[in-house]
C-alpha cells in the first residue's frame, strides 16, 4: 500500500508539481498566444485574409494594368484621331446628320452617271443624276452639280450688316463683317457683296435667264440650277471691289482677290471654285465666290489645298478646263452671277 500510496503520492507530486503547471503552463501559453493572435488580428484568419488580399492587391493591379492597357490603347486611338484630323477636319463641323465625317467612313460618292453632256470639259448639270441633300444646315455641307438641296430648303438668314437688301446666316454675316472691316484697315481700300443668299425660285429664274442668254456651254462654268447652288445656303458670297468688273474673271487681277487669298480662311471663308481644281468643282475660276465653312475647317483646307469636294473625297468629274484654250468668250460670262 504504502509503494502503492507512495506511488500515489508519486502520482499525486507528478500531478501537482509537473502536470499542473505544465497544464497551466499551456493554458496560459495558449491563453497569451490567443490574447496575442487577437492583437495580431487573429492570426489563424489573418493569413486567408491576408492571401485574400494579396490576391485582392492582385486583381487591383490586374485591372490597374488592364485600366493603364485600355488608357494607352485609348490614347493611341486618340493619337490616331489627332493623326487623322491632319487629313480630316475637327469634328465641330460635324452635325449629327453628317456624324462620321471625321472617320474615313465620311467620305461621299457621286450618283452613277449615264450620257453625262460636256462642255470644255465641265457638265451640263441637267445631264447628270444627283443625291439629295440631307443636311442642309450643316456649316461644311456640301452643295454642288451632284449633291441638291430641297426646293423647300430655307436656312435662317439675317439682312447683312450695313447692306440689308442681301441677306445670310448670321454667323456668316458676322465672319463677312469682320472680313470686310479687316480689308479695310489693312488696305484702305473697299470690298462689297455682289450677291448673298439666294432662294430657290430666284436661282431657277437666274439659271433660266442665263441659258437663254448664253447657252448651256456659257452656263456650264458659272450658272448653277435651282438647288445646286451654295447661295441657297446663305452661306455662300460673291465679292466685289471698287474696281473691276462684277462677278468678272478680272477680279483675279485686283488687291481684294490677292489680299483674299491670304486673309479669307481666317475668317471662315474659303474660295470655292479655284482655277486649278476646275476638273474636281467641274464648275470654272470664280475669283469672286467664296463660301463660309468656318475658320478651322477654312483653313484646313486652304493650308492643304483642298476643295469641299475633296474633302468629302470626291474625285475629279471633269477634264481639266482651261478657259484660255476655249472658244467661248469669257466676258460674256461675267455678268452673271452663278
Ligand atoms: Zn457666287
Amino acid at each position: 500500500m504504502k509503494t502503492k500510496s507512495k506511488e500515489a503520492y508519486k502520482g499525486q507530486n507528478l500531478f501537482k508539481f509537473v502536470l499542473l503547471p505544465a497544464a497551466a503552463c499551456l493554458t496560459a501559453a495558449l491563453a497569451i498566444g490567443f490574447m496575442l493572435s487577437l492583437l495580431a488580428g487573429n492570426n489563424s484568419l489573418a493569413a486567408p485574409k491576408e492571401t485574400t488580399r494579396w490576391s485582392e492587391n492582385e486583381n487591383r493591379a490586374e485591372v490597374t494594368s488592364e485600366k493603364k492597357q485600355e488608357e494607352t490603347s485609348d490614347t493611341a486611338e486618340t493619337s490616331i484621331k489627332v493623326e487623322e484630323s491632319k487629313v480630316y477636319p475637327p469634328e465641330d463641323y460635324v452635325s449629327p446628320g453628317q456624324a462620321g465625317v471625321l472617320s474615313r467612313s465620311y467620305l461621299l460618292t457621286y450618283p452613277a452617271q449615264i450620257d453625262v453632256e460636256t462642255y470644255h470639259g465641265l457638265s451640263d448639270p441637267r445631264t447628270l443624276n444627283t443625291y439629295n441633300v440631307e443636311n442642309p444646315d450643316d456649316i461644311a455641307v456640301l452643295v454642288n452639280k451632284y449633291y441638291v438641296l430641297p426646293e423647300t430648303y430655307e436656312p435662317e438668314v439675317i439682312p447683312v450688316t450695313n447692306a440689308d437688301w442681301f441677306r445670310l446666316r448670321p454667323e456668316a454675316n458676322a465672319a463677312w463683317q469682320k472680313m470686310q472691316q479687316a480689308y479695310r484697315t489693312e488696305t484702305g481700300k473697299e470690298i462689297n457683296l455682289n450677291s448673298a443668299y439666294r432662294s430657290y425660285q430666284v436661282q431657277d429664274m437666274l439659271f433660266a435667264k442665263a441659258l437663254k442668254r448664253k447657252g448651256i456651254a456659257g452656263c456650264v462654268g458659272y450658272n448653277a440650277l435651282p438647288g445646286r447652288s451654295e447661295h441657297q445656303l446663305g452661306l455662300a458670297i460673291d465679292i466685289h471691289s471698287t474696281t473691276g468688273t462684277k462677278n468678272s474673271p478680272s477680279f483675279a487681277e485686283t488687291t481684294a482677290y490677292e489680299w483674299l487669298q491670304i486673309n479669307c480662311s481666317r475668317f471662315g471663308f474659303i474660295l470655292r471654285y479655284p482655277k486649278h481644281k476646275t476638273h474636281i468643282t467641274d464648275y470654272a475660276f470664280e475669283p469672286w465666290h467664296y463660301r463660309y465653312v468656318g475658320a478651322e475647317l477654312a483653313q484646313y483646307l486652304t493650308t492643304n489645298d483642298l476643295t469641299l469636294e475633296e474633302y468629302y473625297g470626291l474625285g475629279p468629274t471633269a477634264d481639266q478646263y482651261m478657259p484660255d484654250n476655249d472658244n467661248t468668250t469669257v466676258n460674256s460670262w461675267s455678268n452673271l452671277a452663278d
